[in-house]
């Protein structure tokens, strides 16, 4: 794992320093719910997996934090919502690209809580988003079209955080786009794939390979 250390030099005089700092690091934990994972409305494939990894990696960080897709029923991302839509179409959605959805993840469900085998001890808050039904939430930290922040920038420079891993579901969507925003807004950012799984492998191909050239890692 990287920790992004940075280098304190040492002081001749008063012999301090000379050492590495460990930047304030935190989690960031997507979208672990129950219609995400195998079995609910929009599954990810194996994405039961990443709980254990997620679960036995948390206490590394000095600040969890989770997101939850939280949409209001008839959300404008739901095929259901949209005349003669297929699901998984592209359509748009405001002005912007829009993947036609199952329903999932609506408020109040069984289907938008977060699953009970991840240990939230240590998740100090939880980000909702999804809630504007004219627009859909990817980033944990905008909306899709940054009309709206959801606070979790703030929230972690308020906290002195540097660095941020990101993990979660699913790989090409959720995480993506949070790690991207959070190199837009100055974190260092790494994606844990051990701990992610896409929707589609050939899109998470392709998206790491933009986040890797935006200055990211995948760890
Ligand atoms: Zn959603």
């Amino acid at each position: 794992m990287l920790w992004f250390p940075s280098f304190e030099p040492l002081n001749e005089q008063t012999g301090k320093g000379g050492r590495y700092n460990q930047a304030m690091k935190a989690l960031i934990i997507v979208d672990i719910q129950y219609d995400f994972l195998p079995g609910g409305a929009l599954p990810v494939e194996r994405g039961d997996e990443v709980i254990p990894v997620i679960n036995r990696i948390q206490d590394k960080y000095d600040l969890v934090v989770a997101t939850q897709d939280w949409h209001p029923a008839k959300h404008g991302s739901f095929a259901s919502a949209h005349k003669g839509a297929q699901l998984f179409e592209e359509r748009t959605l405001g002005g912007l690209p829009q993947v036609m959805w199952p329903d999932h993840c609506v408020q109040m469900t069984h289907g938008a809580e977060l699953v009970a085998d991840l240990d939230q001890r240590l998740v100090e808050v939880v980000f909702r988003k999804g809630m504007d039904p004219k627009i859909d939430s990817y980033s944990g930290f905008f909306d899709n079209g940054r009309k709206k922040a959801t606070g979790l920038a703030d929230y972690l420079k308020g906290k002195g955080v540097e660095a941020v891993h990101v993990c979660g579901l699913a790989a090409d969507y959720c995480v993506y786009y949070t790690a991207m925003d959070a190199l837009d807004l100055g974190f260092k950012a790494s994606i844990i794939e051990a701990a992610t799984r896409p929707i589609s492998a050939t899109g998470f191909e392709a998206a790491k390979q933009e986040f890797l050239a935006r200055g990211g890692w995948v760890e």
